[in-house]
């Protein structure tokens, strides 16, 4: 009580009213949903700005991964009509927050745009923000830039990298096979090109800098016809979203 006082002669004293700061969209979150008191962190692959040459130092930044050193961050890929996968990811991962939220689970981003004028996080931020929030499951959200016959969603989960992932792997692995078969119930394409649609890698910084079960969905292949243009229409990107929170439930077992 202290504090929401404190807080509310706070806003007063620098001219905001807490009416001014809250909304129903942004309530608290429900207490008897069938995923409350689950936390999920939700990682929107990307960032527009990465592809911005300003930022070019930025992204060159190297982190060792426990395998490889690799680069901050990539661009991710685009349809062949040029729509960004950074911003597919970004619609889609902010759709699937709202319907978490709604299921009771608090969400965390690690990103909270998608502007041109922005780059980051680097991967090792993204990879440990899992723990830093206390998640259940950590989820990055990115769409792939493969062959063009080929369609369908999969997902990479880490292998065993002793010191990096040892800890997370299996738990990772069970979470991935729910989160495959929920998905693809829920009437996801399965992916063509990854044989069961899970690919375990010792590669992926995101992955590998975890310290709670983690997971990294490429949601479809953005070079192919059918994939592309579900993902840049609105009506196909909330079938991703309900896809995915299907999985996320199935895979923290709600
Ligand atoms: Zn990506």
């Amino acid at each position: 009580m202290k504090r929401a006082l404190f807080l509310a002669s706070g806003l007063a004293a620098i001219g905001l009213t807490v009416g001014m700061l809250t909304s129903p969209a942004s309530g608290a979150p429900v207490t008897d949903g069938p995923l409350s008191g689950v936390v999920i962190a939700l990682d929107a692959g990307h960032q527009l700005g990465n592809s911005n040459p300003e930022f070019f130092d930025e992204l060159s930044r190297t982190h060792f991964n426990g395998v490889e050193t690799k680069s901050c961050n990539t661009t991710g890929t685009a349809t062949n009509g040029g729509y960004p996968e950074a911003t597919f990811n970004w619609k889609v991962t902010k759709q699937v927050k709202k319907r978490l939220r709604a299921l009771g689970a608090t969400v965390k981003m690690t990103r909270h745009s998608n502007s041109y004028s922005k780059w980051g996080p680097c991967v090792d931020k993204r990879g440990s923000f899992g723990q830093k929030v206390g998640a259940d499951l950590m989820l990055s959200v990115h769409a792939d830039g493969a062959a063009s016959s080929g369609y369908g969603f999969y997902v990479m989960a880490p292998a065993v990298v002793p010191g990096w992932t040892d800890d997370i792997a299996k738990a990772s692995g069970r979470a991935a096979k729910r989160f495959v078969s929920a998905m693809a119930a829920a009437g996801a394409p399965r992916s063509t090109y990854i044989s069961g649609q899970i690919l375990v890698t010792s590669s992926i910084s995101t992955l590998n800098f975890s310290d709670v079960p983690v997971l990294l969905l490429e949601s479809g292949n953005m070079r192919n016809a059918s994939d592309a243009a579900r993902m840049t229409s609105r009506s196909g990107q909330a079938q991703y979203a309900d896809w995915i929170v299907a999985g996320v439930r199935a895979a923290v077992k709600r």
